[in-house]
């Protein structure tokens, strides 16, 4: 087996685990291989493996790596975890399936009306910034529900949950609560709008947590791929 297909296979071993430990079928939690800075042959490696949904920071980036793989594997789910910059909207509406970075109205308007008459909505998760912390993107929680309800309305757009990037913190207790509000905010959604079924929370370091706290995505880089270069 090769590296990529071999921490694939321990991510997904973790991911179990962790469900099973906390009374959560697997089958719940869903695994986006996070592919930022690495090259198209990595996500091909990944594909090969059985991995079919992948998350990009970097819209110019990835928009050469979905060019380059989109005629071979038109299977593969394309994710935008990274910021959206307003005039990159188009580009983003007319080649991704997902965007989970969405915090703003305008933004919404605008990938609604852009996304392509040929394609299904463009699944979207509003990015919340459980932490607090002024230097992150994302709402409020109170600011949830009214994006939502705009949001919601938008054709070229389906609401599908909530994402959030916890802070780096040794404080494993204070990063449990945070998770939890998410949780608490994203079941009351999710019974108000029959599409929500994304929490798309927990990375390499901290899966097993997201998974305890009810995350069904979890987004993992470094632990399939390597490290990165700065
Ligand atoms: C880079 C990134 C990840 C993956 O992080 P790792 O620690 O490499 O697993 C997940 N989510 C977001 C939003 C990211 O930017």
């Amino acid at each position: 087996m090769n590296t990529i297909a071999h921490h694939l296979q321990q991510v997904q071993d973790r991911i179990a685990k962790a469900a099973s430990e906390c009374g959560r079928h697997p089958d719940e939690v869903g695994l986006l291989a996070v592919s930022k800075t690495k090259p198209a042959p990595a996500v091909e490696a990944a594909y090969a493996a059985g991995q079919r949904q992948f998350g990009e920071n970097y819209v110019q980036e990835a928009i050469e790596k979905i060019q380059a793989l989109k005629d071979k594997y038109p299977d593969i789910v394309w994710h935008l975890i990274g910021p959206l910059q307003s005039n990159k909207s188009r580009l983003v509406a007319e080649h991704f399936d997902w965007v989970q970075t969405l915090d703003r109205l305008k933004t919404a308007q605008r990938l609604s009306a852009q996304r392509p008459a040929g394609l299904p909505p463009l699944n979207v998760c509003l990015q919340v910034n459980i932490s607090g912390e002024a230097s992150k993107s994302g709402l409020a929680l109170a600011e949830v529900p009214a994006l939502a309800e705009e949001v919601a309305r938008l054709p070229g757009i389906r609401l599908r949950g909530l994402m959030a990037i916890p802070e780096a913190t040794d404080d494993g207790e204070a990063l449990r609560a945070q998770l939890l509000e998410l949780k608490q905010l994203f079941d009351r959604m999710a019974e108000k709008y029959p599409g929500i079924d994304t929490l798309s929370m927990g990375m390499s370091n901290d899966l097993e947590l997201a998974v305890a706290c009810g995350s069904t995505l979890v987004r993992v880089g470094t632990a399939i791929f390597g490290s990165r270069n700065p």
